[in-house]
């Protein structure tokens, strides 16, 4: 990494830090239909206003040991996580697809990607608004901005929302359970849009994987807790983020496998 590109990925990470923050509270309103913009952030126990002290990603949660200044109740970690996550994904996205408009691209994307998960992780939900402002953004950027052809991506906004619908409307008939919400479409469906449909269908397949050594451990850990299901949306959302940033690669190396064994 040439010095140029390390001060890129380290300023991506700062602001990464400060879009976390916000994304946390986008992710958390946005599902309780509170405006993004007032009240300002406070205290869910106590509703005292927090001041910038209090807000300064990741490192006010470590000084105060993960509890509220004014009353002392505990504070969800996932706020510095959502943080951490941002300003790594941010970092990742900057260094792989470095300087260029696709850069946009990628940072609109992951931050899509982190509102959804930190809401899905949250109260199990993918908020529509989100969803779809989303899918506008995108639409409109892959107009301006297509490695690929256009079409390629309106093809896979198709593909990806119909495989995920193909799969709940399965898992309803043969599992007689519903494994995959209507969220979960429409944001694979916003997958497409972006990623093109080899991406997309890479990003099935990575999510999967997640999602299923995930589940596998947490079998392990507690065997006997009475199984309430996972929002797939965090997996779906790391194996698209991978798909973006490794896909191509990966795929080549393993098509090379083929070819040459
Ligand atoms: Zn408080």
């Amino acid at each position: 990494m040439d010095t140029l590109t390390l001060l890129y990925t380290i300023t991506a990470a700062l602001f990464g830090l400060v879009f976390g923050s916000f994304f946390n509270v986008v992710g958390i309103r946005v599902v309780k239909k509170e405006s993004i913009a007032y009240p300002p952030s406070h205290c869910v126990h106590c509703n005292h206003e927090l001041k910038a002290l209090d807000l300064i990603p990741v490192l006010s949660y470590l000084g105060l040991r993960g509890a509220c200044r004014y009353c002392r109740a505990k504070i969800s970690a996932i706020y510095p996580i959502g943080e951490l996550l941002t300003a790594v994904a941010f970092a990742v996205t900057t260094w792989q697809i470095g300087p260029s408009l696709e850069l946009i691209v990628g940072l609109v994307f992951v931050s899509i990607l982190m509102i959804c998960s930190i809401a899905d992780s949250r109260y199990r939900i993918i908020p529509d608004v989100v969803v779809f402002s989303g899918m506008g953004v995108a639409f409109l950027l892959r107009i301006w901005i297509h490695p690929l052809p256009f079409w390629n991506y309106v093809a896979a906004f198709f593909v990806g929302g119909g495989l995920l619908y193909l799969i709940a409307l399965s898992s309803i008939f043969i599992l007689k359970k519903e494994g995959m919400g209507g969220g979960d479409i429409k944001l694979f469906a916003y997958i497409g849009l972006i990623a093109g449909i080899k991406l997309t269908l890479f990003t099935l397949f990575a999510a999967s994987l997640l999602g299923t050594m995930y589940g596998l451990v947490q079998m392990r850990v507690k065997s006997s807790r009475e199984d309430q299901g996972i929002p797939f949306g965090p997996f779906i959302a790391a194996g698209a983020f991978i798909s973006y940033c490794w896909g191509e690669p990966v795929i080549n190396w393993y098509l090379s496998l083929i070819h040459f064994n």
